[in-house]
């Protein structure tokens, strides 16, 4: 058979990007991905800009200005117990933002988000991605810990938001990923459910947002890794990574 160069070339590509797609399932433990009922339903919406500031209190105009803003917080009560502020991290022209609840033992302890069991979790998720966490963005609704990890409040939450939005706003993503309940119904309302509306593409200020399950719930629960390597190829899916190859 006459295969012109171009052709085979193409196949090659083609190849390449499925053995990457099932290796990074391989690598959290999962079987080769099926085809998910959900594929069909993503957005393809780029970003309108133009989001919420916080009333009275300018934000800065770069990541590094907004953390000169925040400053040593005591906006809310959390600042009492919490050892370091976790601002966030990672590209601030990042194409993807992971956005977590608060700040847990470790991350208080080292001042950076998702640095502990769970944190090594979502790195592995990250990597399956093709991606490294330098390539993406990392960041809580609320920057101090809670006391015993337990969920933050309407007033700590409400407190800290704006810096959140400022956050997203500055970076402009193509696609959010919010980790777990708290995430979801800061991004995407109070009527947000975890059991309706995880691994459904909904919109946060025209960005697609991707709702999956917290990486510290997958710890609790095996089963849970599925659905959530189905949510993260949605997310490869929309930002052109499936072909993707880490160096
Ligand atoms: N859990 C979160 O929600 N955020 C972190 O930074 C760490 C654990």
């Amino acid at each position: 058979m006459d295969v012109d160069q171009g052709t085979a070339e193409e196949w090659k590509a083609v190849i390449r990007g499925l053995r990457t797609l099932l290796q990074g399932g391989q690598d959290l433990g999962l079987d080769p991905p099926q085809a998910s009922p959900q594929s069909v339903t993503y957005l393809e919406a780029r970003p309108s800009r133009g989001m919420p500031s916080r009333e009275g209190e300018p934000l800065g105009g770069s990541l590094e200005e907004l953390r000169e803003v925040i400053g040593d917080c005591r906006r809310c009560p959390l600042h009492k117990g919490r050892t370091h502020l976790v601002f966030g991290e990672g590209n601030p022209r990042a194409e993807l933002v992971f956005v977590g609840e608060g700040p847990g033992r470790e991350e208080d302890r080292i001042g950076r988000p998702f640095v502990g069991e769970a944190g090594h979790l979502l790195t592995r998720i990250i990597q399956a991605m093709g991606l490294g966490r330098e390539d993406v963005y990392i960041c809580n609704v609320v920057k101090c810990r809670p006391p015993r990890n337990r969920d933050p409040q309407t007033d700590e939450i409400r407190a800290c938001k704006p810096f959140l939005y400022r956050q997203l706003e500055l970076i402009g993503p193509k696609v959010i990923c919010t980790l777990g309940r708290i995430a979801g119904r800061e991004l995407l309302g109070t009527g947000f459910s975890m059991t309706r509306d995880r691994g459904k593409w909904t919109e946060y200020q025209g960005i697609p947002v991707m709702p999956t399950f917290h990486p510290a719930y997958l710890l609790r629960n095996v089963s849970a890794k599925r659905p959530v390597w189905e949510d993260v190829q949605e997310i490869m899916k929309v930002l052109g990574l499936e072909g993707a190859q880490r160096d």
